[in-house]
């Protein structure tokens, strides 16, 4: 963030103002992390904070603090609308496009006169807001949350509600600190987390040790389902809605489904296909190891994107289809596949 911009954001936060905290659509430990860690710090100087999503978290952040007192705009369109209306400030957090906010919030959105700050890591940001802190090199947006904390000067204000905030989004983002982005600071910045006292344990615990039995048949389901397409090191997986319907699904039980394929010794590229008929779509997530970018193959063939190696995307074929025409184009990148694998 550039220090002109510094500046003028400590002028705007020295009195209190009207502040709504937006998250991207489908939220993930990440943005759920940032936004609340953002809420808590902003409550500390007297703004009239609000956090507002565009849908439900999955059961694993509903213990965040405050969670509860998120405004979930899809099911509360009036009031949602309102805070953003009103709202002088408008943070975006975890994205860079208005359209991952989902139809309905992307229009309110459009057109309100709020001033927009981006906080985000995500490659290729749209340009809608007037102050932008976006950096794809940087673990998480709550990583980058941490580092504005210090930009206004206010670190002695992370308290142990956001530095469990926090944590939560650097440890999912950074698949507990196993991923590449993983630097000796977000290191640095995780032990100031732990030195306010968190119970990162019971964190971790809350976060991927409360499985349902159900989930772990899904699972069981899901890797029955594994095919590798070895010529082209890539593993995919697939789950329809009636097998998702036959063990239940709650949102967020295939959290970290893909990451099985791509576990695979060999395998540099893994990708997982759920169908959701309700939303008349095929969700993906792609995941990676090495230099092929699954950013650059969701947003060129499946209307998506992320990071060098994990992303999503969307298909509003069947299922089967999604399946068939992801076959076919995988070949074409054979070359780029077989080159990121390393011994
Ligand atoms: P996931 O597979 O866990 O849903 O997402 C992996 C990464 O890709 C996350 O950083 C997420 O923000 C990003 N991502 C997921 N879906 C989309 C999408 O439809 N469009 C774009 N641009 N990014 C996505
Ligand atoms: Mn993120």
């Amino acid at each position: 963030m550039n220090k002109k911009d510094i500046t003028d954001l400590k002028a705007l936060l020295s009195s209190p103002k009207k502040i709504a905290i937006v998250s991207h659509r489908n939220p993930d430990g990440d943005a759920y992390g940032s936004s609340l860690a953002l809420y808590h710090y902003l409550l500390k100087f007297q703004h009239d904070v609000s956090v507002v999503s565009p849908n439900d978290c999955p059961d694993f952040l509903k213990w965040l603090p405050s969670q509860d007192k998120i405004v979930v705009f899809e099911e509360e369109l009036t009031k949602g609308s309102k805070l953003l209306n009103e709202a002088e400030l408008i943070f975006t957090l975890d994205f860079n496009a208005l359209n991952r906010a989902g139809k309905a919030m992307e229009e309110v959105l459009k057109n309100v006169s709020a001033t927009f700050i981006m906080i985000d890591h995500h490659k290729q940001p749209d340009d809608y807001a007037r102050y932008m802190y976006s950096d794809a090199s940087i673990s998480s947006t709550s990583q980058m949350l941490y580092h504005f904390i210090e930009f206004m000067g206010a670190l002695n204000s992370i308290d142990e509600t956001i530095a469990a905030c926090l944590y939560t989004g650097i440890v999912t983002d950074t698949g507990s600190f196993k991923y590449s982005s993983t630097s000796s600071a977000t290191h640095r910045i995780i032990a100031d987390l732990i030195d306010t006292g968190i119970d990162h344990t019971k964190i971790h615990i809350n976060l991927y040790d409360t499985n349902s039995f159900d989930r772990l048949q899904l699972l069981g389901k899901a890797l029955r389902n594994l095919k590798v397409l070895d010529e082209y090191k890539t593993a995919y997986i697939s789950l329809s809605q009636n097998e998702m319907n036959s063990f239940n699904f709650k949102k967020g039980d295939t959290e970290g489904f893909v990451n099985y394929g791509l576990s695979l010794k060999g395998v540099v590229f893994a990708v997982i296909f759920i169908e959701d008929q309700k939303q008349g779509i095929v969700k993906m997530s792609l995941r990676s190891k090495g230099q092929f970018s699954v950013n650059e193959f969701a947003r060129n063939h499946f209307n998506g994107g992320g990071h060098l190696n994990a992303a999503g995307g969307r298909s509003e074929d069947s299922l089967k289809n999604t399946i068939l025409n992801f076959i076919k184009i995988v070949p074409t990148y054979k070359n780029e596949l077989q080159s990121s694998y390393e011994e």
